[in-house]
């Protein structure tokens, strides 16, 4: 095969493996869609804590002026911290808010600078616009970062190596909420977690509703204090990712 013919091969192979993996998000966490000799690589990836009794709670999409200070809020009535994967774009438009996060005790991190997937590699582009995304956090939120999530979990080999060269963990998770629908309430988006809520999860649930149907964030804050008497019903803390005992791996 030339290596112009090769090349393309690789990227029709590459945006079909995307295509794929984003249609099969929607079914099963990320490690579980694997095949069982790649799934202890992807444990770590996905999250998996080893601090005793402790759950990652983390959020995604934000900072948005209209679900985060919610969001918040519910988070010191309940004395809870978490993790939360920011947008550079949303951040740009509401710094004020990514201070605000790391002034009341949580952690940022790193999501993209877009919320999207790549329909080829450019390792290039992947690491422009991922040092763009790791300053803004660092700048406008006055902390830095230690974590990258791919926006729909998708982690593919540019974005990953551009994390590692930026210093970032790659961490997906190991339990979600489904609070992107439009017919998520509380109820629905605790019930759906509770299997997944055991010692070690990482928790996924998005404090806006940037790439979710509009209001799903009232589902998330609705399911928080849900989530948090669980958790205390089993002995179980809710936490950020920096306190989670993440086992070092590739970063
Ligand atoms: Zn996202």
């Amino acid at each position: 095969m030339s290596a112009a013919a090769h090349r393309a091969g690789t990227a029709v192979a590459a945006a079909l493996a995307a295509a794929t993996a984003v249609e099969f998000l929607h079914l099963a966490p990320a490690a579980v869609r694997l095949p069982p000799l790649r799934r202890t690589l992807a444990r770590r990836t996905a999250g998996h804590g080893t601090a005793p009794a402790h759950i990652a709670l983390t959020f995604d999409d934000g900072p948005d002026p209209r679900g985060t200070p919610y969001v918040l809020d519910a988070l010191d009535d309940l004395g809870a911290r978490a993790t939360f994967f920011l947008l550079g774009e949303m951040l740009e438009r509401a710094p004020a808010l990514g201070r605000e996060l790391v002034a009341r005790g949580h952690e940022v991190a790193v999501h993209g600078w877009y919320h999207r997937t790549q329909p080829y590699p450019a390792p290039v582009r992947d690491l422009r616009e991922l040092r763009r995304a790791t300053e803004a956090v660092a700048g406008l939120c006055g902390a830095r970062p230690q974590w990258y999530r791919p926006p729909y979990g998708v982690l593919t080999a540019g974005p990953a190596l551009a994390a590692r060269r930026l210093g970032l963990r790659s961490v997906l998770w190991t339990a979600w909420g489904r609070d992107w629908t439009a017919r998520a309430t509380g109820e629905s988006v605790y019930a759906t977690a509770r299997p997944g809520l055991t010692a070690g999860a990482t928790l996924l649930l998005h404090d806006s509703d940037r790439t979710s149907a509009p209001g799903s964030w009232r589902a998330t804050l609705a399911a928080l204090p849900l989530i948090a008497a669980h958790c205390r019903a089993h002995g179980l803390a809710l936490g950020p990712l920096r306190d989670h005992g993440v086992p070092p791996g590739r970063r």
